[in-house]
């Protein structure tokens, strides 16, 4: 006496309340990519650091929140510095004159 009772109930009642997702527009000219970007409580980290967009694959993109647009969904765009300028960079600290 088993029947199929467990199917069909809860398939659309997502238990996981955490995550959001971030409609992302990727800001490199010539892209404009638009993704969506799920955020969750372990991957939140994101928000505060660089993430690449998956379809010019440039890096170092920062994402900034547009606003919410639905249950959960917000808008954001994924923004890059400039680059190419001249000026001091913050990776390489070959003009420090300190020679050992
Ligand atoms: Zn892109």
């Amino acid at each position: 006496m088993r029947g199929v009772v467990k199917k069909a109930a809860k398939t659309s009642a997502s238990q996981s309340v955490s995550g959001i997702t971030y409609r992302t527009v990727c800001q490199n000219p010539g892209c404009g990519y638009t993704f969506d970007l799920n955020v969750t409580p372990e991957n939140a980290s994101i928000l505060s650091g660089t993430l690449g967009c998956p379809r010019c694959r440039r890096k170092g993109g920062m994402l900034r929140p547009q606003g919410r647009i639905g249950e959960r969904l917000f808008a954001a765009q994924l923004v890059f510095r400039m680059t190419g300028l001249v000026g001091p960079a913050d990776d390489e600290d070959e003009t420090l004159g300190e020679a050992r």
